[in-house]
């Protein structure tokens, strides 16, 4: 019998895992309450999904009533662990959890978490690729449309997990240790969630809390702050293997395993057996001139997901393959047409300062960038010198325009319009034969959108008409 077996559960948000973890306790037998900060009518049909389980409803705000006397308080990814409300409930001596910890507490087989700034959703589609097209029965979720909690619910078997973890899922964790965890960047971000940075780095690390010998933690050597995480004693225990831009750390990586990147060439040891920094890993060569992704933080991408795919069998032949072939993910970086010798990009997921960098690198043309959206409160000054360098015009819109204007405008021919739409058409009518046009807004949509996926499209749907 379920543990959950009238059990009183609470479940604190219905974005985006709500449902998924309701039907989970409705299948447990579990006496379900659901509260959510939004009203029914903002809900919308959601809630009509959500009746099939017979919740309690507390809707439009989260009430004490609903708080006291549960058995469970579970967090949707969404909902901060920190609201006055939960941590009420938490001293009373409920117990609170988030829904990547309960999902990770009923799965045995082995976990490849992916985390990181930027570039999770990537790494997380191509380890899976890597993995699928070599014929290993490999899951995908997490962060990454389908919540952990479904794996539960699908009553999956697979060989290994491939999950993306965001820091918002991570916050809550506890138990939760994947077998190879792969941390790609950190870059501010989120911190009108976290309150300051060190909170959002605190929250990243989670992923290695348990981190073990059998355990594999694979970090980006040319990032600062992720090899500061290393330092900490807590990964120490893992198996760190490490990806590099950097061809003067090929001799280390040698012996602990882990990718260089030279010329056109990934260069990954395979280590088989345990590191014990005397063996020498098996050199493997994959070749990224046929690569369709743009920007070199792509083959940071490709390096990380070939680490984590290799210990569970993909095959460096598909792997290569994959490499050829593999476009990218719509909205980032996305390249969209060529109309009057301008080429349009949409990197319309491009949500912070560190992703527009990427971005900017990523061309040789003159580029004249769409920027803007809601402001998350970020510095903005990391953006001032690759937007001298790169950017022809700068076309300012959203929310966050002023506060981008007042740190990047004077590096840039610079216009601040009112509308997305006509930010669109501004930027083509600046545009000369050979330039780029990109959408790399740097803020996240919700001032005017429901979320990326609805920027982008809204972007290419105004591109298709001009
Ligand atoms: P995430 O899931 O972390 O948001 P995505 O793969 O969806 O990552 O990419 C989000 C944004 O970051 C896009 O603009 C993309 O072009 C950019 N990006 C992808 N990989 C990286 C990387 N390794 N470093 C920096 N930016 C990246």
């Amino acid at each position: 019998m379920s543990k959950f077996k009238d059990k009183k559960i609470l479940i604190v948000g219905v974005q985006s895992t709500g449902v998924s973890l309701a039907k989970f306790f409705h299948s447990q037998g579990a006496k379900i309450t659901i509260s959510d900060s939004k009203t029914k009518e903002q809900l919308g049909a959601v809630v009509d999904q959500l009746e099939e389980f017979e919740p309690v409803w507390d809707l439009g705000g989260h009430t004490p009533k609903a708080f006291s006397g549960q058995d469970l308080i579970v967090l949707s990814p969404g909902v901060n662990p920190h609201n006055k409300i939960i941590e009420a409930a938490r001293v009373a001596g409920t117990p609170v959890t988030g829904e990547l910890e309960l999902a990770s507490t009923m799965i045995k087989e082995p976990i490849i978490a992916i985390s990181g700034t930027n570039g999770k959703s990537t790494v997380t589609k191509l380890v899976h690729e890597f993995l699928k097209q070599s014929g290993v029965n490999a899951w995908i979720g997490g962060n990454f449309g389908t919540p952990l909690i479904d794996y539960i619910n699908q009553k999956e078997n697979a060989d290994v997990l491939v999950v993306e973890v965001s820091s918002f899922q991570l916050e809550t964790v506890d138990t939760f240790k994947p077998h190879h965890a792969i941390l790609l960047n950190l870059a501010e971000d989120h911190i009108d969630r976290h309150r300051s940075m060190q909170e959002y780095v605190n929250a990243k690390k989670k992923m290695f809390k348990n981190a073990s010998p059998e355990s594999t933690s694979v970090l980006n050597a040319d990032e600062p702050l992720v090899i500061d995480c290393a330092r900490d004693p807590v990964l120490q225990r893992s198996k760190l293997q490490y990806f590099t831009r950097k061809v003067g750390l090929e001799e280390q990586i040698k012996k602990i395993g882990g990718a260089v990147f030279q010329g056109q060439e990934i260069r990954y040891y395979h280590l088989v057996g345990p590191a014990t920094g005397n063996d020498l890993g098996e050199l493997e060569r994959y070749n990224i001139s046929k690569m369709r992704m743009r920007g070199r933080h792509n083959v940071e991408n490709i390096m990380a997901a070939i680490i984590a795919a290799r210990a569970y069998g993909a095959k460096p032949d598909v792997i290569q393959n994959v490499i050829n072939q593999f476009p990218g993910l719509p909205h980032r970086l996305e390249f969209v047409r060529k109309k009057g010798g301008v080429d349009f990009y949409n990197d319309s997921k491009s949500t912070n300062v560190h992703s527009v960098i990427k971005a900017l690198e990523a061309f040789d043309e003159p580029i004249i960038l769409i920027a803007g959206g809601k402001d998350k409160g970020v510095d903005f000054t990391p953006l001032i010198e690759p937007v001298q360098k790169k950017v022809k015009n700068l076309i300012l819109t959203g929310e966050a325009k002023e506060r981008l204007n007042r740190t990047i405008g004077d590096f840039s021919e610079t216009f601040i319009i009112g509308t997305f739409e006509e930010a669109v058409l501004v930027a083509y009518q600046k545009s000369r034969n050979g330039d780029v046009i990109l959408l790399s807004p740097g803020c996240s949509s919700f001032d005017r959108f429901g979320n990326f996926e609805e920027r982008g499209n809204y972007y290419k749907d105004l591109i298709s008409k001009l």
